[in-house]
């Protein structure tokens, strides 16, 4: 597939270019907010268009867009890629509110395109492995789930997401999502209410960079998941708690792949060989997949629309002090 880049972003540049070249498809134009960034994207990536406007995309030959602009401006794009009947990757979270990520969703639907949002940790290969042990019932009944997912935000990072909440900024926007995203793909839900707590602790100015929540699923079962910016030191971790065993992934929650996970059960602990893929890569494999209308486990839109509902959630928990049932409509 042709594909555009609309934001000429760090994401891109480290991850996605490689990615779609890896399943042997082609980078053929960088969109950004300013002609230098293009133009040096370009260059340093051997793409041929360096554009600063969407709709000079009209004029291109193209199957797919990858949207990596910040999380305001990625609704413009998707809209715009929609228009042009491409299919769309689009960067988590999908926008700042549903009612965004809603249009977005339905313009794809209604152009007949498909739509994914890039969430790629369920493309590690401990998730995949996970769902499947709790597939077998191989916990038994469940119980609880916890995600300790406090990172620390290397210099070139410490940008919007630190102090502009108009571009998306703040740790539960952009971390919670993924959260959402991980822990649906493995419990097969989302949760139906939650709490959060958030602070400044030292990283961020005028949004949060710390963030506790407590989430309430429909079967029952509760989760915990932390989310930071400013924890140099912290390990990362995704555990499934049940009567019987539990599963416990530890730094599976990156952007390399890596990691270990090990089912604990009544006869000893097990460690499960992981196979470690690029993650985005892997995510496009599943888009390429859900583009032939084979079976796939692609995070689609609707996925991106969910992870955002739990996130504007936690959000509106942390702002009020109450619990918030989470709303998908
Ligand atoms: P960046 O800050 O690198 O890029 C976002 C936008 O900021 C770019 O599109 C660019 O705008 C602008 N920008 C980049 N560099 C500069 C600069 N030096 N000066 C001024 N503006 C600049 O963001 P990320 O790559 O970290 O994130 C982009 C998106 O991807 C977000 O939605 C984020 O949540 C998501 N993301 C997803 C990850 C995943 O694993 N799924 C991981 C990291 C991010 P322009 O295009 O106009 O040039």
């Amino acid at each position: 597939m042709k594909w555009a880049f609309v934001g000429a972003s760090n994401i891109a540049s480290e991850w996605m270019v490689g990615a779609v070249r890896a399943v042997g498809d082609e980078v053929v134009a960088v969109v950004s907010g300013s002609a230098e960034r293009a133009q040096a994207f370009a260059r340093q990536h051997g793409i041929t268009q360096a554009l600063t406007d969407l709709g000079a995309l009209a004029g291109l030959e193209l199957d797919a867009v990858y949207v990596s602009s910040t999380n305001d401006q990625h609704e413009a794009a998707v809209l715009q890629a929609a228009a042009l009947g491409c299919h769309v990757l689009c960067e988590k979270p999908l926008a700042l509110d549903l009612a965004a990520a809603r249009r977005m969703v339905e313009a794809c639907r209604a152009a007949g395109v498909v739509m994914g949002t890039n969430h790629h940790l369920r493309h590690n290969s401990a998730h995949r492995q996970m769902r499947e042990v709790l597939r077998q019932q191989g916990l038994g009944p469940l119980v609880s789930a916890r995600v300790s997912h406090s990172v620390f935000l290397r210099a070139q990072l410490q940008g919007w997401r630190i102090d502009n909440p108009g571009a998306g900024g703040g740790v539960v926007l952009d971390i919670a999502v993924h959260n959402a995203d991980s822990l649906a793909f493995l419990l097969g839900e989302y949760p139906v209410e939650v709490m959060a707590m958030t602070q400044q602790r030292g990283m961020s100015r005028g949004v949060e960079d710390d963030a506790m929540s407590l989430w309430q699923f429909a079967s029952g079962l509760c989760a915990f998941t932390h989310q930071g910016y400013n924890t140099p030191h912290a390990s990362n971790r995704l555990e499934i708690l049940g009567q019987q065993a539990s599963l416990e992934a530890r730094n599976v929650l990156n952007q390399a792949p890596g990691g270990e996970l090990v089912w604990r059960r009544a006869d000893g602990d097990l460690s499960l060989r992981l196979d470690h893929d690029n993650l985005y890569v892997r995510g496009l494999r599943e888009l390429h997949r859900a583009i032939a209308g084979q079976p796939n486990d692609l995070a689609s839109g609707e996925d991106g629309l969910k992870s955002l509902a739990v996130a504007l959630a936690l959000l509106e928990s942390a702002r009020t002090g109450r619990r918030v049932p989470v709303s998908y409509a």
